[in-house]
């Protein structure tokens, strides 16, 4: 064993003693399934690049805590951002890092548990209502009225990387489906 570890250039076979394992501390071993068999789908975003991935799966940390967000302070308007639309419920800037010729992101001024749209509960329908409709004037302001999309990502999964609910409205170019 010994000659095999030196052959391998360990300094010493203390580096790779392999400790003992009681049959106690072995039977306290959980099982983890294969992927395939687990029930719930892991977080894997296909098409993000893994900043965003990472992005996604830090956020997610936080996802539920009701954490301030960046979104916080556009919206109190202590960092600056591109404001396309807004009134009394909610907010319209341009998106950061733009995905499409226009990319402008709507959010509720106020979040009110709205971390992602999994938690939308009856009570959130008229302001879930209203940011439609402020994405159908955000692409009428934006000239794309002719087609346009509009995204929620809703948790890891998704890619969500912000934890204040919010539309993309995406347009100016050829979407393509099915979305990645
Ligand atoms: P999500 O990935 O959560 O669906 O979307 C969050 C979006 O917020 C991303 O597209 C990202 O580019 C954008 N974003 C993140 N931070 C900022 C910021 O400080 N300013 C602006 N304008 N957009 C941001």
């Amino acid at each position: 064993m010994a000659a095999l570890l030196r052959s391998c250039g360990a300094g010493s076979a203390k580096a790779f003693a392999i400790p003992r394992i009681s049959s106690r501390a072995l039977a306290s071993v959980k099982f983890v399934p294969p992927l395939r068999f687990q029930s719930r789908p892991r977080s894997f975003c296909v098409k993000a690049t893994s900043s965003e991935e990472e992005a996604a799966k830090a956020a997610a940390a936080v996802a539920d805590t009701g954490a301030p967000t960046i979104f916080d302070k556009i919206i109190a308007k202590e960092i600056p951002s591109t404001i396309v639309y807004e009134d009394e419920k909610v907010l319209a800037f341009r998106d950061i890092s733009p995905q499409a010729p226009v990319h402008v992101l709507v959010i509720p001024k106020l979040r009110d548990g709205l971390t992602h749209l999994g938690k939308a509960e009856e009570k959130h329908s008229e302001i879930l209502g209203w940011l439609l409709y402020a994405a159908k004037v955000v692409a009428e302001k934006e000239g794309i009225l002719d087609g346009f999309r509009v995204v929620i990502n809703s948790g890891p999964t998704a890619c969500q990387s912000v934890y204040h609910l919010h539309l993309h409205v995406l347009g100016g170019r050829q979407m393509k489906w099915p979305p990645g």
